[in-house]
């Protein structure tokens, strides 16, 4: 494998795809800022991003009957190369390649593009995962750093949307937030969004 050109990885039972280093946030607790260079032994820094053609070229290197999940996820916002995402998804799909695809997303992906991408995901992915995070605006603004105003609205937002289109929609926190913030949390996404709720283990470096 290329160093610094890591585009798809194992990772437990399912293929990841890295398609971007790019990212609109700073979360407090990503791998990223804290310096880390690899997740499960694969160096995710990239010298440069992945074209289309490669990214789908690295996914047909394998093989995918061994995955359950083939996930868009990666060390950055993968919403980044979304015209291009899709392109692969459409290209895995005409040759008739069968895997559930997922997204794991930070989900601020329509202020990233500048438009509703919400609709992209309807016949492609099988399932999107959205950060949650944390339960207040201000929270979000204090944790995640986000470039654009109107980020944590502008998640929800594309999270209550994008069921529309996809059948599986989870948000997800990480269990360092208090007991007090996972249960608003819950309520959150739950009754206010209507999306499964997850509360992920923390990864350290
Ligand atoms: S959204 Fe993900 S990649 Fe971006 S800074 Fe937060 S944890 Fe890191």
């Amino acid at each position: 494998m290329e160093k610094g050109f890591t585009i798809t990885y194992e990772y437990g039972e399912n293929l990841y795809v890295n398609p971007t280093n790019r990212c609109n946030l700073s979360c407090a607790f990503c791998v990223r800022r804290n310096g880390a260079t690899a997740l499960s032994q694969h160096d995710l820094w990239l010298t440069r991003e992945p074209t289309r053609e490669e990214i789908l070229a690295s996914i047909e290197s394998r093989d995918l009957s061994r995955y359950r999940q083939l996930v868009f996820c990666g060390f950055g916002e993968p919403s980044y190369r979304m015209e291009d995402i899709c392109w692969v998804v459409d290209a895995l799909k005409a040759k008739g390649k069968k895997i559930f695809t997922r997204m794991d997303t930070n989900g601020t992906g329509s202020l990233i593009n500048g438009r509703d991408i919400a609709p992209d995901f309807a016949g492609r992915f099988d399932m999107v995962s959205v950060s949650l995070n944390t339960d207040t605006a201000e929270k979000y603004e204090a944790l995640c750093h986000p470039q654009q105003p109107g980020a944590f609205q502008a998640m929800k937002d594309f999270t209550r949307e994008v069921r529309r289109y996809v059948p599986r929609v989870m948000m997800t926190v990480v269990d360092t937030i208090s007991p007090e913030e996972i249960e608003a949390c819950r309520r959150i996404c739950e009754e206010e969004i209507g999306a499964e709720y997850r509360v992920r283990a923390y990864i350290a470096d």
